[in-house]
């Protein structure tokens, strides 16, 4: 069938997918009366349904994914000539791609070492999890095993890494989960724990209280997002950072940084941890690596924690006993490859800075004029607009009020995100993450278009 919507009438397409297709996070009842949208094509920031309907993407593939836009052709060509070339190899060998990425990469990453390849990022945060016990049972005598998350934070789908999830709806009717795995305190200061100057200092003396009420011997790892992404778009506080960092080396806790979504310059930076300056023990990525175009993911550590999976080879249990079927396909690191070329010669992560402030004070001019603007903030082109009902109070808006914030964004054919579903009574913040390619025209036309939704939605 020729998939051009321009030519072609594809309501076939779109029944097949309403009968066939289960799709992510939905309740699919609403497809008894309603059609699911289908995209055909995309181009930039900018999007075709299979109705012909145009979008502007202001969240780069729904889920902060595709950082250098849709239609890129010199993606499509290097992994075309790479798979006719080979396309696959898995195991214990090597393939080019997957040793020129890692070389890229680690260029990017002082005092990161090795690179573990995988498919998505909850696979890429189980193998530091695995990595974690092991090094619990060959380094600690089955000591320090346990796993700090983060209140809000998320890490993923499988039950593994759900375990770890500090949004409770998405983990609640698929447990039991496994032990060992720990929450700590969130660090969003609009919603302040605590009553103190230095608020970021306090939201990390928060994880030492976990560690010392846990005892420090049983804790191995903690696993923490740079700015938490669907947990409503939190940059740490002045100051966490530093403790954070402080805190791990004093008691001798792995610090793994997810960078699933922050990572390939959602930030403004290689990745969210450098702009703290902090040296993390572990850094996991996939969506922006090699932005949609092809599954990748990585688990990046160093040499020291490498060092202790080589140290005994009479030793037939000191290696990483673990494989990733798909982490042998060469598409993933060829794509990457790319992807890196083109944020790199396209300056793509200057233009992340200065799009993302163009985008930040436009959003503050929204917060003067709309009064259930509560907060904003984000990093980047990265950023979220806290909704509440009183500012004084705070009180989140209703999560269907916020989701009618997004349908009349999506009326006008600019496609925003909320968070959703996952955090009981803070399903409040707009969150914006446009391509890195995103022009000033672009990011008006998106901060106009939620001003709009904003005066029909709350008047
Ligand atoms: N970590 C973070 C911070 C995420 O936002 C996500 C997905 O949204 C994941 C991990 C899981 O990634 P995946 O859906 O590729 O398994």
């Amino acid at each position: 069938m020729d998939l051009d919507y321009k030519k072609n009438d594809l309501s076939q397409v779109v029944a097949a997918d309403k009968a066939h297709v289960w799709h992510h996070l939905s309740q699919h009842k609403q497809y008894e009366t309603t059609d699911p949208r289908v995209f055909v094509e995309g181009k930039g920031l900018k999007l075709w349904d299979a109705t012909g309907r145009e979008f502007l993407d202001a969240v780069s593939g729904g889920v902060w994914t595709v950082n250098v836009g849709y239609g890129r052709e010199s993606i499509a060509n290097a992994v075309r000539d790479q798979l006719i070339k080979l396309n696959y190899y898995a195991g214990a060998a090597g393939n080019v791609p997957a040793a020129l990425f890692a070389e890229k990469l680690i260029e990017k990453m002082p005092g990161m070492s090795r690179v573990y390849y995988s498919n998505s990022g909850s696979e890429a945060n189980e193998k530091v999890y695995k990595m974690v016990r092991q090094i619990a049972h060959r380094k600690h005598g089955g000591k320090k095993w346990k796993i700090l998350y983060r209140e809000r934070d998320y890490h993923g789908t499988t039950i593994g890494t759900l375990a770890t999830s500090g949004q409770p709806q998405r983990a609640e009717q698929y447990g039991p989960y496994p032990e060992g795995f720990v929450p700590v305190p969130h660090c969003l200061e609009y919603r302040k724990q605590w009553d103190v100057e230095d608020y970021g200092r306090r939201a990390a003396d928060a994880i030492e209280e976990v560690i010392l009420r846990e005892g420090p011997d049983t804790v191995g790892a903690i696993v923490l997002e740079p700015v938490t992404a669907g947990g409503g778009v939190i940059v740490p506080p002045k100051g966490y950072w530093e403790r954070v960092q402080e805190i791990c080396r004093q008691y001798d806790i792995l610090l793994h940084i997810d960078e699933v979504v922050c990572g390939l310059g959602r930030t403004g930076m290689w990745f969210g941890y450098q702009q703290y300056g902090i040296q993390p023990d572990f850094v996991t990525m996939a969506k922006g690596v090699a932005s949609g175009y092809a599954a990748i993911s990585c688990t990046v550590t160093t040499e020291r924690v490498f060092d202790l999976f080589k140290e005994d080879p009479s030793d037939s249990m000191s290696y990483f006993r673990d494989i990733s079927t798909f982490g042998g396909c060469t598409s993933g690191p060829v794509a990457a490859l790319e992807n890196m070329r083109i944020i790199e010669e396209e300056g793509l992560l200057e233009n992340t800075t200065a799009m993302g402030a163009r985008c930040m004070a436009n959003l503050k001019a929204l917060q003067k004029k709309h009064a259930v603007i509560g907060d904003v903030r984000g990093l980047g082109l990265f950023l979220g607009a806290e909704l509440v009902k009183d500012r004084t109070t705070k009180e989140p808006v209703d999560e269907k009020q916020a989701q009618a914030v997004v349908a009349e964004c999506l009326a006008q054919g600019v496609i925003i995100g909320a968070t959703n579903r996952s955090l009981p009574g803070f399903n409040n913040t707009l969150c914006l993450s446009p391509a890195l390619t995103v022009t000033a025209e672009e990011i008006d036309r998106i901060t106009n278009a939620i001003d709009v939704a904003l005066t029909k939605v709350f008047g």
